[in-house]
């Protein structure tokens, strides 16, 4: 949290502008309930059957969840069911499950849709070009709720290399708001270029190791 703090006022950034998600992948439930006692309010989690216990053991707190991995197209109930955000969103037909399926005593399901910035083509994420026709169709279902961009660039050691794709991203916001005022998050940084990503504008940090520590290899 001080690292954070130190960078987000190096890059002249406002600290309400820069929101902390604890990634909890591999974390059991008392690790979790540890961090939420120090004021940690929400957490990402990126594989749905090691979620659902967690977040029913930690019902009581209160917590925000996010899902932060690959949507398989057969397991949206669950994620429309049990989670307060996705960051993975990148196709229609997933969008539209979770909006079929999202419940009605719930507020909309947020989502920001994954961007692929390499150009990867087995990678998540839609492609740039493709990202005005999935928003536009998005905006249409009334179970979700458009909140803004995520993106996992290949890992590099180079700060100026990893602050290249936060910038398009940021861009890519910025061209995309206009049509949807709605979104004004981007979902950017892991612990290894979470500098470059406040840099470019981030508001929303996801950090896992950073936090945690080294996660346990099973
Ligand atoms: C694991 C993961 C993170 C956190 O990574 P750390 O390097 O542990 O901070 C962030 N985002 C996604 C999508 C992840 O899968």
């Amino acid at each position: 949290n001080q690292i954070i703090a130190e960078a987000v006022s190096r890059h002249g950034r406002h600290p309400g502008n820069v929101k902390l998600l604890a990634v909890s992948k591999r974390r059991n439930s008392a690790e979790i309930r540890q961090c939420a006692l120090l004021g940690q309010a929400a957490f990402g989690e990126n594989y749905l059957q090691e979620a659902l216990p967690k977040i029913n053991d930690c019902r009581d707190l209160g917590l925000e969840w996010h899902f932060i991995g690959r949507i398989q197209r057969n397991k949206t109930a669950d994620v429309a069911k049990h989670f307060d955000w996705v960051h993975t969103v990148d196709r229609l037909s997933v969008a539209q499950r979770l909006n079929d399926q999202r419940p009605d005593e719930r507020s909309p399901l947020e989502v920001c849709v994954q961007v692929n910035l390499d150009g990867a083509v087995n990678k998540a994420g839609v492609p740039p070009e493709q990202l005005t026709p999935l928003l536009a169709g998005i905006s249409n279902l009334e179970r979700l709720r458009l909140r803004g961009l995520m993106t996992m660039p290949e890992p590099s050691e180079d700060i100026q290399l990893q602050r290249l794709p936060f910038q398009q991203l940021a861009a890519l916001l910025a061209a995309v708001s206009i049509d949807h005022p709605t979104m004004d998050v981007l979902s950017m940084g892991m612990s290894g270029d979470m500098e470059a990503a406040i840099a470019e504008g981030s508001t929303l940090l996801r950090i896992g190791t950073g936090l945690f520590g080294p996660r346990p290899e099973s």
